[in-house]
């Protein structure tokens, strides 16, 4: 059991970096459901610890671009309206090309900093810094 629980252990550990490898890591797709006129995204939070960015700012991002109200619950995404799950996909996807995905490698393995009261994503991969295109 011990030996079981040390090897479950291991690859779980292992598999971020597996995912850092990898050319282009794919971004996880919402999962939910419609309920009268909300639509609940159960897997937020996997998508925001996939970004490795605050749930907040993803959330901005998303209500801005869908011009939709909603709100955080635990690690729930609710918008206030029926919404095409693939919308959502997609505006995931260029949420993460801006923020995310270095613009040299490719890669997810980045961090947004700020200098000069301008936005940059850095990337730990390569090193490339890039100003934010917004
Ligand atoms: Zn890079």
């Amino acid at each position: 059991m011990n030996e079981y629980k040390k090897l479950l252990e291991k690859a779980m550990k292992d598999k971020p970096k597996e995912c850092i490898q990898r050319d282009r890591c794919e971004i996880p797709k919402v999962t939910g459901r419609i309920q009268g006129n909300t639509t609940i995204i159960t897997n937020f939070g996997q998508i925001s610890k996939f970004f490795n960015r605050d749930p907040n700012q993803i959330l901005k991002f998303l209500l801005r671009e869908l011009a939709t109200p909603g709100k955080l619950d635990n690690s729930w995404l609710i918008f206030n309206r029926k919404l095409n799950p693939k919308l959502i996909n997609e505006k995931l996807e260029k949420y993460a090309s801006i923020y995310v995905f270095c613009y040299e490698c490719k890669k997810p393995d980045t961090k947004i900093v700020t200098e000069n009261n301008k936005l940059y994503l850095k990337c730990m991969a390569c090193g490339a810094k890039n100003h934010v295109r917004q």
